[in-house]
């Protein structure tokens, strides 16, 4: 038997007069309040000006059906996350050496993380699922599919990944062995040569051929599963950076032509970028390459479609995100931030080659540069951090990545302070949540709309999905947009953005009702 998940359940329902429920949306108006800081010109003197905005969000709350497609389905993570579903699905437990183990969805900040709501009438917290702030899908309720260009069904494809323990792939291995990758786009020069031998389930022709057969790939798999909705995820290997030309990636219209075209500039990954918006299914790239080029963003905004990246940000740079925010906003001065990593698994063997590699050590490497420019107190104009970043492949540890890191910091009257990291993780059980995350927030935001005073109709969100952050690398942002890496940030903006949905105030710990005689 399978479990239907909760899909669009709340735990809630907000009684304000800002707040309006109809038979198919929730409907809110929301003062954005925030500070307008200005200088003046003859003293040189800040002002700060309290400043609202009026906003009206407005929320479906009907989910309907929604399939995922992931590219590079056959690999550790896209086989490691349909067997999980499977087995969360079908309520499958397993036996390990300590006994009994039941599926779930620890990793995942959507389906195991709490929101506090408010307080009681006792002043005490109250904590809601973060998946039932809003009306989100849920996991379970969500059809996969997708693309990869090694053939191996998904069962045999989550024995080769050595991810998940045996007993669980005894269980689910039948169901997986039913679902086959669809052929894919591959050209040999974006990822390593050492992944050659994989490549036997290709599309073959044209470019353009090839971006029309991506096109009915997504139509055939929506119509066939009767979906209201599909997203697409780029969950295959890292790819080299593509060239960033005038007149060939800079503009939709270039890329359109330049794919017509068959220029060899125009990567897999943004191949099935443009063949996502011009399918109206949002795009999310899970990898460090340079796949949103300026003409892909260009034609999302035109047909206003949804695309977030880049690269999930799992392990070690998740932790950098919260360490050097950490260490900055004490008022500590990193002075170097020395990154090793070690893994044996697939993307290991790819991230071996140097171009590969590259695509790699840059997403990892902006991720403390707000946290730095932040605070002009440690830091001059300019000044960074040292930061280098190191990959090894070593076969034998398989899929469990070794991260090593050392933040070597400043601290008062010229003493130094050394934090030396050891982590160490099954990969794909940590980048598998985070694709559960990106769809559902990703599906969420095909659902809303906003308006301010001076908008008169409804309109969606920026095509590119900032909102995303948490979940990645490198994060894509709307254009002459800031990026925040600072996971903190990332999830209050989250969670208070939800909340402005449902016209809640934000969350902040001022907790001023303790703090009276
Ligand atoms: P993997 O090598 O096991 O899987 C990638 C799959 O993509 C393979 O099955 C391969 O055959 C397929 N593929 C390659 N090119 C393709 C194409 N053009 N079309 C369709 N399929 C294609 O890797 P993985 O461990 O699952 O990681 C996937 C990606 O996610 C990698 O780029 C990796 O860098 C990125 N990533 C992983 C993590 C993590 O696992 N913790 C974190 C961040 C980013």
């Amino acid at each position: 038997s399978t479990a239907e998940g909760n899909s669009g359940a709340t735990a809630f329902k907000v009684e304000s007069p800002n707040v309006r429920y109809t038979d198919d949306s929730i409907e809110s108006s929301y003062s954005y309040d925030t500070t307008i800081v200005s200088r003046d010109a003859s003293s040189g003197q800040l002002k700060a000006k309290p400043t609202q905005v009026q906003y009206q969000f407005r929320t479906k709350t009907h989910v309907g059906r929604v399939g995922l497609m992931m590219v590079g389905w056959g690999g550790n993570n896209g086989s490691t996350l349909t067997a999980s579903i499977l087995a969360n699905k079908k309520g499958i437990s397993w036996e390990t050496r300590k006994g009994t183990q039941t599926a779930n969805y620890f990793g995942s900040l959507m389906m195991a993380s709490t929101v506090k709501l408010g307080v009681d009438e006792q002043l005490k917290d109250v904590y809601v699922p973060f998946n039932q702030v809003v009306p989100m899908v849920h996991p379970n309720d969500v059809v996969i599919g997708g693309w990869d260009i090694n053939s191996a069904n998904i069962g045999d494809a989550m024995r080769r990944a050595q991810v998940l323990p045996v007993d669980l792939q005894r269980r689910v291995y039948d169901d997986l062995a039913q679902l086959k990758p669809l052929p894919s786009v591959y050209y040999p020069d974006f990822i390593a040569a050492n992944q050659e031998e994989r490549a036997d389930n290709l599309i073959g022709g044209t470019k353009q051929e090839q971006l029309d057969h991506l096109r009915q790939d997504i139509r055939n798999f929506k119509q066939a599963n009767g979906l209201d909705r599909v997203i697409i995820m780029w969950t295959a290997n890292t790819e080299r950076y593509a060239d960033l030309l005038a007149g060939v990636n800079d503009t939709a219209d270039n890329l359109l032509q330049a794919i017509a075209d068959g220029h060899e500039e125009v990567s897999p990954s943004t191949l099935f970028a443009v063949a996502s918006i011009l399918e109206g299914a949002p795009f999310v790239n899970g990898s460090p390459q340079n796949t949103l080029v300026p003409g892909v963003i260009d034609l999302a905004e035109r047909e206003r479609s949804f695309v977030g990246g880049d690269d999930f940000k799992s392990g070690q740079t998740k932790i950098k995100s919260v360490l050097a925010e950490f260490l900055v906003n004490a008022g500590i001065k990193p002075l170097a931030i020395t990154s090793y990593n070690h893994l044996g698994n697939n993307d290991g063997h790819n991230l071996s080659a140097p171009a590969q590699f590259r695509s790699k050590e840059i997403s990892k490497s902006s991720v403390v540069d707000d946290m730095v420019g932040a605070n002009n107190l440690l830091y001059k104009k300019g000044e960074h951090p040292d930061h280098t970043i190191v990959i090894k492949y070593v076969p034998s540890v398989g899929d469990s990545k070794r991260a090593l890191d050392e933040y070597v910091s400043e601290i008062f009257m010229g003493g130094l302070n050394t934090i030396s990291i050891y982590n160490t993780c099954e990969d794909s059980l940590l980048a598998s949540p985070l694709i559960i995350d990106l769809f559902m927030m990703t599906e969420l935001m095909t659902r809303v709309s906003y308006r301010t005073a001076n908008d008169a109709d409804w309109m969606p969100f920026h095509s590119v999905l900032s909102i995303l952050s948490y979940m990645l690398k490198a994060p894509v942002v709307p254009p002459n947009t800031p990026v925040v890496n600072a996971l903190a940030k990332q999830r209050m903006a989250m969670e208070n953005i939800l909340r402005a949905f449902v016209g809640l105030a934000p969350n902040n710990e001022m907790l001023l009702e303790h703090k009276a005689f």
